[in-house]
């Protein structure tokens, strides 16, 4: 089946993961900038990621025909230092004219905090002169419906966001309404253990039908399955959902989104 991963932190994976996923059909990956799994000491560990990202991954997704974009930004876990995150922030823009970079994320909240929330609003601004498309990620902590509202009233009150150039992810069932009713899209993170189980997402899509939804394994250096969205594709299928309805989640609704962006262009068919 043919599909886009919309969320994968593929510098966290190996190259066979690659392969299984080109088998499995899939025709882009796109990778939002994250938090390595150790917090870096200095902006320069950044640069060297942003190059990683535009340079060195979209190669090694080019030789299984994938095609490799990104997302830029200094994750909500390092956002504490506001000092740091603007010297982050201000490396960005030299990255934007990059061809496989389609906007500014994963940004958004880990603790709630007020620095955190600081660091959000100086992305949300820095997509906004550049006229970027936002990638949010929302807190796994017990308090992701209060992230959430924190977020969706940051993006409110910049008004030079269009609120369909935004994509909130990891949303789950109480927070995905508030999402969908401020005229986001809403991005379902499938994952083994944590956050939504295959059942659990598509008992979402049951319930709030399959507009402006996306699904993605956001597989990184934990837990997770890069083939988490083809698997839950067939689990649809079981379920008894139509081809067509499975095919406008996995591959035209993130294509519609992410079209939004003049670099988003897939492999010739
Ligand atoms: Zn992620």
């Amino acid at each position: 089946m043919k599909y886009i991963e919309p969320h994968a932190h593929m510098v966290s994976r190996v190259t066979d993961d690659y392969q299984r996923m080109a088998l499995a059909g899939c025709e882009a990956i796109c990778e939002p900038a994250f938090w390595a799994g150790f917090d870096r000491s200095s902006p320069a560990g950044f640069h060297d990621y942003f190059c990683q990202l535009t340079e060195h991954e979209p190669k090694r997704a080019a030789k299984f025909g994938i095609a490799h974009f990104c997302w830029l930004c200094i994750n909500p876990k390092e956002s504490e230092d506001v000092n740091l995150a603007g010297d982050v922030i201000a490396l960005i823009p030299q990255f934007l004219d990059r061809p496989n970079v389609l906007g500014i994320g994963e940004i958004g909240l880990n603790k709630n905090s007020r620095n955190e929330v600081k660091v959000l609003e100086m992305h949300v601004d820095l997509a906004a002169r550049f006229d970027q498309l936002i990638l949010v990620h929302t807190p796994h902590l017990e308090d992701k419906l209060k992230g959430t509202r924190l977020i969706l009233d940051v993006l409110k009150s910049d008004r030079r966001i269009k609120p369909e150039r935004v994509i909130v992810d990891h949303v789950e069932e109480h927070t995905v309404k508030a999402v969908l009713d401020r005229g986001h899209w809403a991005g379902m993170t499938l994952y083994p253990e944590t956050k939504c189980t295959p059942a659990r997402a598509i008992d979402i899509l049951e319930n709030f039908g399959n507009e402006q939804l996306w699904m993605n394994s956001a597989c990184d250096w934990g837990v997770s399955d890069p083939l988490a969205v083809p698997k839950t594709a067939l689990e649809m299928k079981r379920r008894g959902h139509r081809a067509a309805a499975i095919e406008q989640l996995i591959f035209r609704n993130p294509k519609k989104f992410l079209s939004q962006s003049p670099n988003f262009k897939l492999p010739a068919a």
